[in-house]
């Protein structure tokens, strides 16, 4: 049920992190991947450590989510000379962290063109491909402040809330081509954005690195951040037959954090 050996996939944001580890469950299923982000030789090692066990011949595309038009244009280009695509993971860098009161409007309109303005573009450019193969999984990668808002992610907060419900009026209007879109909302997950992050709490609060750490995993039933192939996981079954009849939901992958608040 999760044999994707006949799919392909466009994975954003996907020279490391959570990207890079959907991009590894999706191809160890047998997928063949194109990558996306914008330095070409982290998307060059990144490839090379893609399962290709069922013969398959990834690919990449370089491409800047602050530049929507060039972005489109990349992806629709490379879709020229691959054919259409079945799955798209929709991710990119996540905004600068702070309150959102000193946040300037510009920073909310970037994130706004990152993550809506750009899934929207790649959505139009994959979407008729797979209307055509009558079966398409669409994948955003958002976050547990969809759910409720975490503090000091003010523009992020804003942001998620956009695409969360961007993403469930598409599982809506695509269901009925045999397209569904889901979101996924990470918990705090072991990736260099997180690192950033806690490093930033922790000079705001006077605390070590590590003594944040704890903090966070005090508020988690699991006890532990996430590895990041453990949202892959989840992003590879999305992906597949197996989850057919999963259609439009805001599925957090937290270990228990938000249930638990
Ligand atoms: P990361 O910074 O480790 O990786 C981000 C990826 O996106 C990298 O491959 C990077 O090259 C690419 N990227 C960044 N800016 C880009 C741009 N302008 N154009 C093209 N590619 C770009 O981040 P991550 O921790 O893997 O997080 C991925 C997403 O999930 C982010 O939006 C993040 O905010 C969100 N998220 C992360 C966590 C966490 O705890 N790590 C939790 C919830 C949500």
């Amino acid at each position: 049920m999760i044999d994707l050996k006949d799919s392909r996939a466009i994975v954003c944001g996907s020279s490391r992190g959570i990207g890079f580890a959907c991009a590894e469950a999706i191809a160890g299923c047998g997928a063949t991947v194109t990558l996306v982000a914008r330095n070409e030789a982290s998307l060059e090692a990144a490839r090379e450590k893609l399962p290709s066990g069922a013969g398959q011949s990834h690919d990449f595309v370089c491409a800047d989510f602050t530049d929507p038009p060039g972005l489109r244009e990349a992806v629709a280009n490379h879709l020229e000379s691959i054919g259409p695509v079945n799955i798209l993971v929709n991710n990119t860098g996540g905004p600068p962290s702070g309150p959102l009161v000193d946040a300037a409007p510009d920073a909310i309109s970037s994130a706004i063109s990152n993550h809506v303005i750009c899934y929207q573009l790649l959505v139009q450019v994959v979407v008729p491909g797979m209307a055509v193969l009558g079966w398409g999984r669409i994948i955003n990668i958002i976050s547990t402040s969809v759910i409720a808002p975490i503090r000091g992610l003010g523009v992020s907060n804003t942001t998620r809330g956009a695409v969360a419900n961007w993403g469930r009026t598409l599982a809506g209007e695509l269901g009925p081509m045999g397209i569904t879109v889901n979101n996924i909302l990470p918990g705090y997950t072991d990736t260099v954005r997180l690192g950033g992050l806690i490093k930033k709490k922790a000079e705001r609060a006077g605390k070590s690195e590590a003594e944040v750490i704890e903090d966070i995993k005090a508020e988690i039933p699991v006890g532990r951040l996430a590895e990041a192939r453990e949202i892959g996981a989840v992003a590879a079954f999305l992906a597949s037959p197996a989850a057919s009849y999963v259609n439009g939901v805001n599925l957090p992958v937290d270990g228990g954090r938000t249930a638990w608040q």
